[in-house]
This record gives C-alpha cells, sequence and structure tokens, in this order.
C-alpha cells in the first residue's frame, strides 16, 4: 500500500443505494475528474483509487490514497467494490477487464484507443461480469451520434467532412469518439445505396496534401491538437448550394465524468455481458 497521503480512501460499509467504487488511472486527469464527480454524489463511496505507480505519480499532499495497479487482483477482494471506472490506456484497460471479470466487478471505462483484438478481450471478459464501454460519456455526443442516421438520410449524395480537435497530450487519432461516427456515417451511407453517394460506397480520407481533388463516397477525417481543448467534433454535410454543421464542444472533463458515474450505477448488479452506454440513457 502506498504511504504518504493525507486522506485515506474509506473503507466503511456503505449504505445500501451507496455504491462502493473503484477508480483506475486515478491520477490521470479523467481519474480525477472522476474522482471529484464522485465525491459531490452521496450515491458514490469511492472505497479504492489506483494507479500505475502511486509512487512517481502522487505527491504527499495527493487528496487519495491510491493504491499501485499491479496488486489490483487483491485489491478488489480487499475493498470489494460495486463497480470499477476505467480512463487509462487500452493495454491496461483490457487487463483490469480481466481482473474485474475474475472477481465479478462491474467494469466500465472510457479508455478510446483499442485495437480489435483488444475489443474481443474486452467482449470476453463481459462474459465474467457486466462490462460497458463507451468512447464517449457525454450526453451531446450520444444525441448527435442518436440523430446523425436520419440527417444523413434527408441529405443524400451531401458531402461529409469530420473534424475533431482534442488537447495536445492526446495519444490516439482519431479520436475514440470521431471513429463512433465515422462507423455511423458509413453504416448509414452505404445502406442508402443511391446512385447520388456512389452506389453507397464510402472510403476515409485522412487530411489532403498537393493535389487532391474529393472523390465521390468519400469522407474527410480530419485532426487537430492543440492546448487543453477538451474535445470537439464536427460533422460538416454540404451540397446543393447549403451547409449543414453539427458540432459537439465538451466544455469540460467534469461531463465525461458524469457520465462514467451515470453509466456505473447503472451498470451495478447487472447480469455479465457487453452494455452500450445509449442504454444507460433509453
Ligand atoms: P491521462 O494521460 O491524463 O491519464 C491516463 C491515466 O492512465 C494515468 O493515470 C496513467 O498513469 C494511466 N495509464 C496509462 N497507461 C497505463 C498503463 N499501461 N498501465 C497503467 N496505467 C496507465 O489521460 P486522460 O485524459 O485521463 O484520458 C485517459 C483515457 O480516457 C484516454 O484513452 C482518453 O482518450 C479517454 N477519454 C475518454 C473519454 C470518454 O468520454 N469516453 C473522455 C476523455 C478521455
Amino acid at each position: 500500500m502506498s504511504e504518504g497521503t493525507s486522506t485515506p480512501t474509506t473503507t466503511a460499509t456503505t449504505e445500501d443505494d451507496t455504491l462502493r467504487l473503484a477508480v483506475t488511472g486515478a491520477t490521470g486527469r479523467m481519474g480525477r475528474a472522476v474522482l471529484d464527480a464522485a465525491s459531490d454524489r452521496a450515491d458514490f463511496s469511492v472505497v479504492l483509487a489506483v494507479a500505475r505507480d502511486p509512487a512517481t505519480e502522487t505527491s504527499a499532499d495527493f487528496p487519495e490514497r491510491i493504491e499501485p495497479a499491479a496488486d489490483l487482483e487483491s485489491l478488489l477482494d480487499e475493498y470489494s467494490p460495486d463497480v470499477l471506472v476505467d480512463f487509462t490506456g487500452p493495454n491496461s484497460a483490457i487487463e483490469y477487464a480481466e481482473r474485474c471479470a475474475d472477481s465479478g466487478v462491474a467494469f466500465v471505462s472510457g479508455t478510446t484507443g483499442f485495437d480489435d483484438a483488444q475489443l474481443e478481450r474486452l467482449c470476453e471478459a463481459s462474459e465474467g461480469a457486466p462490462v460497458l464501454h463507451a468512447s464517449n460519456f457525454s450526453r451531446g455526443v450520444e444525441a448527435l451520434s442518436g440523430v446523425l442516421a436520419d440527417v444523413l438520410e434527408a441529405l443524400p449524395g451531401y458531402d461529409v467532412e469530420l473534424t475533431e480537435t482534442h488537447h495536445n497530450r492526446k495519444r490516439d487519432a482519431p479520436s475514440g469518439t470521431a471513429n463512433t461516427l465515422l462507423d455511423r456515417i458509413e453504416a448509414t451511407r452505404e445502406s442508402q445505396g443511391d446512385a447520388e453517394s456512389k452506389g453507397g460506397m464510402t472510403e476515409r480520407t485522412y487530411g489532403r496534401e498537393g493535389i487532391q481533388p474529393r472523390a465521390e463516397g468519400e469522407i474527410g477525417v480530419h485532426v487537430r491538437r492543440a492546448g487543453d481543448v477538451r474535445g470537439e467534433h464536427e460533422v460538416l454535410l454540404a451540397g446543393n448550394d447549403e451547409v449543414l454543421s453539427l458540432t459537439h464542444r465538451a466544455e469540460s472533463r467534469a461531463v465525461f465524468a458524469a457520465g462514467a458515474l451515470d453509466a456505473a450505477r447503472w451498470l451495478a448488479g447487472r447480469e455479465p455481458g457487453s452494455y452500450d452506454f445509449r442504454e444507460v440513457l433509453a
């Protein structure tokens, strides 16, 4: 256990309607936001906060006691959380999902950048515990994603370009949210299959340089990394002498933390399986 922290995480028995929460990546930007959001909510009690290397990632005045991730298996046994919320990296998220599956702890992850093999392992972990992964925990992005199919169907043949902007420390590109929106755009366009959208075939084009006229069916994807932008996504549709722009901008990480906690409350106590953020908001 790590030393030198001022306020230990509570191990007290919680009231019936209070969820015992574990947080991984507790020293990260999103981990911090989740801990702050949970401390403002009466329906959560943080029983466990975990980081890869608490000795180097925390200081003496760090507000919570942070435990080392290497001990996660025994920590889950010791603190018996109802649910674990994870915002880390793809490798660690999969490991934590598997530890949660072994211990029957509900697992909520907002980590992005998984490859196909990792997504497969996440799916396998859901055989042992309820698992909910979302590339974006904001209600606004979920709403944007929900209306996208109708908008695309109303505007067949219109050119589509997606632009996303994030802070300059973000590792994966395009963002998980951009990929989720792109999957939806492609699925809708390909199901339309009309002559105006090249028989429905689409192709993602990542940025442009030199002589590169726009091809039919192309979906332009543009990634910007700057400053401390929390996350901005714009889907632009243009054609027929008009432009429609659908933009979502997260103004604080608190919006993602709130969504992840709503998902955690919804997920805890459910049967093992893979669940969707859309189900939480239904
Ligand atoms: P961050 O770099 O500030 O924090 C990441 C944390 O994870 C740190 O504590 C780091 O030590 C830990 N970590 C990273 N790799 C690890 C590993 N291999 N083993 C153990 N611990 C590891 O990043 P952040 O801004 O908090 O974002 C974290 C993740 O959440 C990213 O994948 C990001 O894209 C994603 N994210 C998702 C949403 C959403 O709504 N789903 C919102 C914001 C960020």
